[in-house]
């Protein structure tokens, strides 16, 4: 099957193209660019994509699916359901299941359980050590053949400079990225928020934003005498940026993202006792904030992604310090980078495109996405820079409900997504691109 996207403007950092462009895709694979003004091949449906941007699509490298185990709260179809309606093509799968991932066999299941869905790619991410507790390392190599792309205890993080060493050297024979939650658990001693003012006016335990980014020093020391490919998952810190510009200075393989939740709202939410403003890292001060945005800005942070993190409502209504930490985010990231990034100036597109497509897949040596280059897999994402809408949880096809963000208005958001050729999800205030898509080419050929 052929699909013309048709008069759209391409952004695709990898191949320097930032232009007024046709994309053609057939069997699964980009075909190549055109002129807007060259011809439709034929026999090929069209899409029209006039004042939209066809990007790349766009890869969430830090998702929890709880899919084995915990699939009342999402599973991995429901996941890779959100992912396509958030606009994401590719996910990628945090080991922190039951059973947790660290082994081939349950790399092996998580892949299966993808394909089967048919929705979003599922790349799983295996344990850094045998049930993420830290003491002997995980079988690496057979989690790679079996599919793995990189390796992390997120949420338990590896506790000892020691153990972290000898992690970054395994992984490294295996060229596979070492992603850490930064969090020394002895500073942050079962804190529930950021440690600052607000955790002193509601007198709620806190977490400092030392223990944060005491580890992500440790680590970046350790890349640096590894030599091994250091990924820092969710900063939330100026501390923790800092480390990262450091390294990025000296030369190492370290890169980072940043979640959503971390550059829209600070632990001013809290006050609220609203359980959905309960993640790990916390919302931190106004300071943090700011320097989350300039790490965006700037280009130390290298992508953005949701650190999807579903929970059970009755979990979530439990009291402020008993509730689980995280929040869904799949389908609310890409607005929320719009809004608070795009359209106040933080970033430009092509940068929305590097942090969310072009970079995830370099990192994670993806070879074939986060670029529209012939032979590509056809992953776009495509996105009306202009859409007005309101994210409804109601509508959200996670199973979980967990997000402060229901309600919130977007200026610009995702209109369709393309996997593998086919269009998954098609935003249906769109329907004059779903005439356009029937159109047959060659009455828009004669045209
Ligand atoms: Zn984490
Ligand atoms: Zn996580």
């Amino acid at each position: 099957m052929r699909l013309l996207i048709q008069n759209g403007y391409i952004i695709d950092p990898a191949q320097g193209i930032n232009a007024g462009r046709n994309l053609l895709l057939e069997d699964g694979r980009v075909v190549g660019i055109s002129g807007h003004g060259d011809s439709v091949p034929e026999g090929s449906e069209v899409f029209d994509a006039t004042g939209l941007i066809v990007a790349p699509g766009f890869i969430d490298m830090h998702v929890h699916l709880r899919e084995p185990g915990q699939e009342y709260k999402e599973t991995i179809r429901s996941g890779a359901a959100a992912a396509v309606a958030g606009g994401f093509t590719t996910v990628c799968a945090m080991p922190n299941t039951n059973p947790l991932n660290d082994n081939a066999a349950v790399t092996r299941f998580v892949i299966e359980q993808a394909e089967r869905a048919g929705l979003a790619s599922v790349f799983p991410i295996g344990a850094i050590t045998k049930n993420s507790e830290g003491t002997e390392l995980a079988e690496m190599g057979e989690m790679k053949d079996a599919g793995i792309v990189a390796v992390s205890d997120d949420g338990r993080p590896v506790p000892t400079a020691g153990m972290m060493r000898r992690a970054m050297e395994y992984a490294r024979g295996f060229d596979l990225p070492i992603i850490d939650h930064c969090e020394d658990k002895s500073l942050a001693r079962g804190g529930v928020m950021h440690e600052g003012h607000w955790s002193l006016v509601l007198g709620m335990r806190g977490m400092p934003a030392a223990a944060e980014e005491v580890d992500a020093e440790r680590n970046c020391l350790l890349a640096e005498l590894t030599g091994a490919r250091l990924h820092l998952a969710h900063v939330s810190t100026g501390g923790a940026i800092e480390a990262v510009r450091r390294a990025k200075h000296k030369g190492l393989p370290v890169t980072c993202e940043a979640a959503p939740h971390h550059w829209t709202l600070t632990d001013e939410a809290v006050q609220d006792y609203d359980t959905n403003t309960k993640m790990s890292p916390p919302l931190r001060s106004r300071a943090h904030l700011e320097a989350i945005i300039e790490g965006l800005r700037d280009g130390t942070i290298d992508a953005i992604a949701s650190d999807h993190a579903p929970h059970h409502a009755d979990e979530k209504a439990l009291e402020y310090d008993q509730a689980p930490f995280g929040i869904v985010g799949l389908e609310t990231t890409v607005g929320l980078a719009m809004q608070r990034l795009v359209n106040e100036g933080v970033i430009s597109l092509e940068r929305l495109v590097e942090l969310c497509a072009t970079h995830p897949a370099r990192i994670l040596n993806l070879g074939d996405r986060g670029s529209l280059r012939a032979q590509a897999r056809a992953d776009v994402t495509i996105i009306d820079p202009e859409m007005s809408w309101t994210f409804d949880v109601a509508r959200s096809k996670s199973k979980s409900r967990n997000t402060p963000f229901h309600g919130y208005a977007f200026r610009g958001g995702v209109v369709a997504t393309i996997v593998a050729g086919r269009i998954l999800h098609l935003h249906p205030d769109y329907t004059r691109l779903r005439e356009g898509r029937h159109q047959p080419a060659m009455s828009e050929a004669r045209a």
